[in-house]
């Protein structure tokens, strides 16, 4: 007796949800009951969209295709600066958060 389970599929990569056997599920012991919630043909689908997604993104982004890239900037949110009460004259100086390598 197989127990049926929802695989809940993905809008984004035009995957429906339907269901199938437990035992076509990739345990994912992070999940409550160990079972991942899309079945593995689906999972794989799923996995390769995001990396492919991924990919056009970098694509976009640089346009070289390098994947060795480890101090890579992504949008990291810059603090903000505080604001002292009372301007003392000079404007306080903020360090750009840029990439500062040399032009190449
Ligand atoms: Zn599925």
């Amino acid at each position: 007796m197989a127990d049926l389970r929802r695989c809940i599929g993905s809008t984004r990569f035009g995957i429906a949800t339907h269901e199938a056997p437990a035992e076509d599920f990739p345990a994912q012991p992070s999940q409550k009951d160990g079972l991942g919630r899309m079945c593995k043909t689906h999972w794989n689908q799923y996995a390769a969209g995001l990396a492919r997604d991924a990919k056009a993104r970098k694509a976009a982004d640089g346009g070289t295709a390098s994947e060795e890239s480890p101090t890579e900037s992504e949008t990291v949110p810059a603090p903000e600066p505080i604001r002292t009460r009372g301007m003392r004259g000079s404007k306080a100086v903020v360090p750009e958060a840029g990439s500062q390598g040399d032009a190449g």
